[in-house]
């Protein structure tokens, strides 16, 4: 019933936007590391028909956008996965009817994280099959466009 309708688009890197070069990369204690280089492939999850409906009289919910967010993931290479939630609201007057509802989130590893499963994968590889220094590891994915905060793999 629950069933997650996917859809993928590769949309242009975000390199060419208006960011200041040079003095975010590693920035310290200011929220989230910016990932200006990675290409960004959206990921439509749509709610299903059965749930962006009314309970009671069945009157179809009306789309009104999605709710996003992104995961930093490898697939080939690292890139953005930016997870847009379908979103619904009731389109009728029946009570005890919830008023929005909003496709179900990606699963994570590790909640409020940006850093995807594959992420994730690649440094335990890098870790403790090649026994790879973790700033080694982190020093390698920046130069693949990705810099990533040291504590995002420590989880401090
Ligand atoms: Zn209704």
């Amino acid at each position: 019933m629950k069933s997650l309708n996917r859809s993928q688009k590769v949309v242009a890197p975000e390199s060419s936007n208006k960011k200041k070069r040079g003095h975010q990369v590693g920035a310290k204690g200011h929220g989230r590391t910016p990932q200006p280089y990675l290409p960004v492939i959206e990921e439509l999850h749509e709610l299903s028909s059965d749930d962006k409906k009314c309970p009671k009289c069945g009157k179809p919910f009306l789309s009104f956008g999605t709710e996003d967010s992104d995961l930093k993931e490898i697939y080939v290479r690292p890139h953005v996965r930016r997870i847009q939630r379908e979103r619904c609201k009731k389109d009728c007057q029946c009570d005890g009817v919830v008023g929005i509802i909003t496709a179900p989130p990606a699963p994570k590893v590790i909640s409020k994280s940006q850093t995807g499963v594959s992420v994730l994968t690649e440094v335990l590889v890098k870790k403790y099959q090649h026994e790879m220094k973790l700033n080694r590891i982190i020093e390698e994915f920046a130069g693949q466009g990705m810099p990533i905060a040291a504590g995002t793999i420590t989880g401090n």
